[in-house]
This record gives structure tokens, C-alpha cells and sequence, in this order.
């Protein structure tokens, strides 16, 4: 039986990972589909404090990931399936290949992933000219056309990126207005190469007959035209659907499902705390994850220690 199963390898997986392997409980992190989270995904990291010059995303969560290991912390590759209190008290944690690892507490750390427009051919599309990572995909179209879907830091973000490759970065949104912060918003209007198509959504994506995408059908949302857009490929960035699912009715959630976090990062399941994204609509911050697992790590602790594990 382990002391403490941590699920999730981002910025509040690692730093859940680095306190509770101080306080010597020797923790187990499970890492699900995207190892480090959401900043693997992401370029450079200019808001995360003790960085001065900025720091690349992947660099930041190997960091945290040595930081852990360091502490003791131990890392396994398993997509976890489903998670049970058993009678006793403690958690089964079952796994995709139906391996059930046990631990007396268990912190959620799964974060959220990205929202898609919800059109009919979109899931087979994804690789073949539709994507929500600039970062990953972003080099393989070099002086040829592309959009960026959404109006938030992400958007923007993913927009200016792309511009180093794209000979063209169309930046759709629904609305006639950025949501980015005032900064990001700036820097990507001010970019030559990134064309807002504002009040606008892709209704439908074109594809060539290989099935790559060609072109997206654009729906003007105030005049209700349509119009067709030559493009070589779509970078969704319209949010995220945080990941907790897989808990079923141990927690309890919002509209949208994210955790509902009672006191501090407890849940209503006694033994089982939320931190990061899978629980936090508001922030979302790489630094106010980190704060989560932290404060998850530190109650997990004390509620360990009232079970009698010092
Ligand atoms: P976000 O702020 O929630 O923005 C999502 C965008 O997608 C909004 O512009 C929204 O439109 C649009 N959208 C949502 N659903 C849509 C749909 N079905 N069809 C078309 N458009 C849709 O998400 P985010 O940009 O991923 O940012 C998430 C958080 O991370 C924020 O707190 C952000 O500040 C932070 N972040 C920070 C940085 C940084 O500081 N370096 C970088 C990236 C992200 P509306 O505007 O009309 O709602």
C-alpha cells in the first residue's frame, strides 16, 4: 500500500510531488497521456516568478520533475481509469491496463485538456491540419496559411508563435473583442502577420483528397455570410475540459465539471484532495497550480498523520 498516489505530472502534480517527498512519505506520481501538463505544450513562460529572463515550458516541468525525484518521488507511466474507497479507507486506483495500485490518500492533479469546436469530422482531423499545439505542430507549416481559433492569452500566444513559420496567421474569434490580457492582446494586433477575422467561427473544416485540411467554411456570426478560407492548417485554442471524470461520485463538481473543492484543496471524499486546473476555472496560472499542489501536499500530510502515518 502506498502512502500517497499523486495523478498527474503538471505544475501542481510536481510540486504536490516535491512536498510531500520532503515529508518523507516517499509518494508515487502517476503520469497519464501528456507527461508535464499543459506547459509541455507551451513556449516561453514569462510569468513564472524566480525567472527573470522567462523560462521554456518543457524546461520548467523537467525541472520540476528532477526536483521531485530528488525528494524520493517515484514516476510511473498508467492512464488512470477509475478510482474506488475501498471499506477499509483507503483508495484502489485502477489503471487502463486494469492494474489496481492502493493508497491511503490520493491527490488529483490531471489538470485540463483542450476544447474542441465540436464539428462532425473533427476527430479524425486532428494531426492532419487541425491541432491545439502550436507548440507541437506549429513547425510543420512554414510558409503557408494557417488560423488560430479563440481570443484568450492562449489564442494569442499560439498566434505569435506561429508567425515565425506561417507565411499568414488568421486569428478567428467569435466576438469583435480579445479576452487576452491587455499585453498579450497588444503584441498579437500589433504583429503583421496575424489577421483577426473577428464575430466569425469555422463551421465546417475542407479537406483535400489525401484528407488533409484544405480550407475552413467560416460563418460570420453577426451578418450570418459564409464564406470559405484557404488555409493548410486550424490551431484550436478555445479553453479546456478539465480531467476528472475518471473519479465518478468521490467528488463533487461545478456545471462544467470542475472539482469542487471544500476547505482548502480537501474534497468531499475524505483522503482525497484536489489541486490545479481539474479544480480551478478562475486562475489557471502555472504559479497558482504549483500554490495548489503545494497546499494539497500539506494537507494530505496532516490527514495522513490523523490516520497514523508519520
Ligand atoms: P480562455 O481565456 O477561456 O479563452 C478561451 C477563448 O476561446 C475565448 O476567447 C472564448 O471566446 C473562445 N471560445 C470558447 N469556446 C468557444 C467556442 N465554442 N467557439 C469559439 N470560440 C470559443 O482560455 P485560454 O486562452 O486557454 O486561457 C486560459 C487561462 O490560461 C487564462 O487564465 C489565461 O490568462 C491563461 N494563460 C496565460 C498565458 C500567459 O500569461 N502566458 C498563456 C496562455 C493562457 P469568448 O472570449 O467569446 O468567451
Amino acid at each position: 500500500m502506498e502512502n500517497i498516489i499523486i495523478i498527474g505530472t503538471g505544475c501542481a502534480g510536481f510540486t504536490a510531488a516535491i512536498y510531500t517527498g520532503r515529508a518523507n512519505l516517499n509518494p508515487l506520481i502517476l503520469a497519464g497521456n501528456q507527461p508535464g501538463g499543459q506547459l509541455t505544450t507551451t513556449t516561453e513562460v514569462e510569468n513564472f516568478p524566480g525567472f527573470p529572463e522567462g523560462i521554456m515550458g518543457p524546461d520548467l516541468m523537467m525541472n520540476m520533475q528532477t526536483q521531485a525525484e530528488k525528494f524520493g518521488a517515484r514516476i510511473e507511466y498508467a492512464f488512470v481509469k477509475e478510482v474506488k474507497k475501498a471499506p477499509a479507507g483507503h483508495f484502489e486506483i485502477i489503471t487502463d491496463d486494469g492494474t489496481v495500485r492502493e493508497a491511503r490518500a490520493v491527490i488529483v492533479a490531471t489538470g485540463a485538456s483542450p476544447r474542441h469546436l465540436g464539428l462532425p469530422n473533427e476527430k479524425s482531423l486532428i494531426g492532419h491540419g487541425l491541432t491545439s499545439c502550436a507548440t507541437c505542430d506549429g513547425a510543420f507549416y512554414r510558409n503557408v496559411p494557417v488560423a488560430v481559433v479563440g481570443g484568450g492569452d492562449s489564442a494569442c500566444e499560439e498566434a505569435g508563435f506561429l508567425t515565425k513559420f506561417a507565411s499568414t496567421v488568421y486569428l478567428i474569434h467569435r466576438r469583435d473583442t480579445l479576452r487576452a490580457s491587455k499585453i498579450m492582446a497588444d503584441r498579437a494586433l500589433a504583429n503583421p502577420k496575424i489577421k483577426p477575422i473577428w464575430d466569425s467561427t469555422i463551421i465546417e473544416y475542407l479537406t483535400d483528397d489525401k484528407g488533409e485540411v484544405r480550407a475552413a467554411k467560416l460563418q460570420n456570426l453577426v451578418t450570418k455570410e459564409e464564406s470559405e478560407l484557404e488555409l493548410k492548417c486550424v490551431f484550436v485554442a478555445i479553453g479546456h475540459v478539465p480531467n476528472g471524470q475518471f473519479l465518478g461520485e468521490l467528488v463533487d463538481t461545478d456545471e462544467n465539471g470542475y472539482i469542487l473543492q471544500t476547505n482548502g484543496t480537501r474534497t468531499k471524499t475524505e483522503g482525497l484532495f484536489a489541486a490545479g486546473d481539474v479544480a480551478d476555472h478562475v486562475y489557471r496560472q502555472a504559479i497558482t497550480a504549483a500554490g495548489q499542489g503545494c497546499a494539497a501536499a500539506l494537507e494530505a500530510e496532516r490527514y495522513l498523520a490523523s490516520v497514523g502515518v508519520h
